[in-house]
């Protein structure tokens, strides 16, 4: 990209609007954003080109320059000299697009330091039964996060001595070349620091850093479901400035024999025996807010659903409330007494014409198939 011009690095027509030019840069800004590219040096090269494009094509006066002189035209206007440190670039990101929280954290890991050794923020898994997931609950979790070693100051070498990387010469890059087009890369030996270790520190065997448990409680919020992510601000893994990152918390939610749960619906499943189907009768069903009452009409149907608005889980983000959906299930009996069998058969006498359905509805359809095998 180093080489190629402004309006090639945005991927825009020479004319351009500003609107046009945002939409772009932001689309590549995001493409290769540290946070989302760790660790990739190309990338965060990438994503100073499509910032200093920006930044001269978004200023009219600049731009003017630009097209007519190039590149050379804008030295000492704060063209390339001016977008040196990655902090600048990260602070007109975030003034851009807000920063902070909005990306998810974006920025802060941004300015990562490459002898940084681990990653500041970590992910962990947590299970939690039905209803803490439902109601929300406050946990207690153990957690092991990462501090530097203390003998080498996070570096992994004895007594923290280091030397100049043997591969890139401390450039923290290599310049590799395809066809016609050369780009870097960082360095695979320092991971883009420019440095070596001369020799493992004893302590923790060039690691760089030691583990510390810790017991956290964090209060988890109603209307969690599995695999929804919570970020437990400062609780991830300490930099050698004393920072710590932030831990993610991933969550399984173990299901419940009685209540499926759907997003936020819950459906429930209510066996009835079919006399009731047929008598009608109220009944008492369990809810996640307690007993509901369930007015089975003469006649209730297999699989008939009774929707009660507001009765789900709590929306974790909107705190609005699902539905509770009771299901019926008809239960029959599998085998019966004489003496049913009695009962049955002059319930069913009385019942006379209904009770043959299959006989009666079907008539037409008896006798439209005779005609189609004649
Ligand atoms: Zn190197
Ligand atoms: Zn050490």
């Amino acid at each position: 990209m180093q080489d190629m011009d402004y309006y090639e690095i945005l991927e825009v027509s020479r004319n351009a609007t500003g609107t046009e030019l945002k939409k772009a840069y932001r689309k590549l800004a995001l493409k290769y954003h540290p946070d989302r590219n760790p660790d990739n040096k190309e990338a965060e090269e990438n994503f100073k080109y499509v910032n200093e494009a920006y930044q001269v094509l978004s200023d009219d006066n600049k731009r003017a320059i630009y097209d007519k002189y190039g590149k050379a035209g804008l030295e000492g206007q704060g063209g390339r000299s001016g977008f040196g440190s990655m902090d600048d670039i990260m602070d007109i990101f975030n003034s851009m697009f807000g920063g902070g929280g909005g990306f998810g954290g974006f920025g802060r890991q941004a300015r990562r330091d490459p002898s940084q050794k681990y990653a500041l923020d970590f992910e962990i898994e947590l299970e939690l039964a039905f209803n803490e997931a439902v109601f929300g609950c406050k946990k207690e979790i153990p957690i092991t996060y990462k501090i530097p070693c203390d003998d080498c100051g996070g570096t992994g070498a004895k007594n923290g001595e280091m030397t100049t990387c043997d591969y890139c010469n401390g450039q923290g890059q290599v310049v590799m070349k395809q066809g016609f087009m050369t780009f870097a890369q960082e360095c695979p030996k320092c991971k883009g620091a420019g440095k070596q270790i001369k020799e493992k520190c004893p302590k923790c065997k060039g690691d760089g850093y030691q583990e510390v448990k810790e017991t956290i409680t964090i209060d988890i919020p109603a209307g969690i479901d599995s695999g929804n992510r919570l970020r437990a601000q400062g609780y991830g893994n300490q930099s050698k400035n004393g920072q710590r990152g932030d831990l993610y918390i991933i969550f399984i939610v173990e299901e419940d024999e009685h209540f499926i749960r759907n997003g936020n619906d819950i459906y429930i499943e209510v066996p009835i025996f079919f006399t009731k189907a047929i008598l009608g009768d109220k009944i008492t069903i369990p809810s996640l807010q307690g007993e509901l009452e369930l007015d089975l009409k003469v006649g209730t149907q297999d699989k008939e659903q009774f929707v009660f608005n507001g009765m789900g889980v709590t929306d974790v983000h909107t705190k609005r409330k699902g539905r509770l959906i009771a299901q019926i299930k008809i239960i029959k009996p599998t085998s019966i007494t004489s003496h049913q069998r009695e009962l049955l058969h002059k319930l069913e006498e009385s019942f006379g014409v209904e009770s043959t359905p299959h006989k009666s509805v079907l008539e037409s359809a008896f006798d439209k198939i005779k005609g189609w095998f004649n």
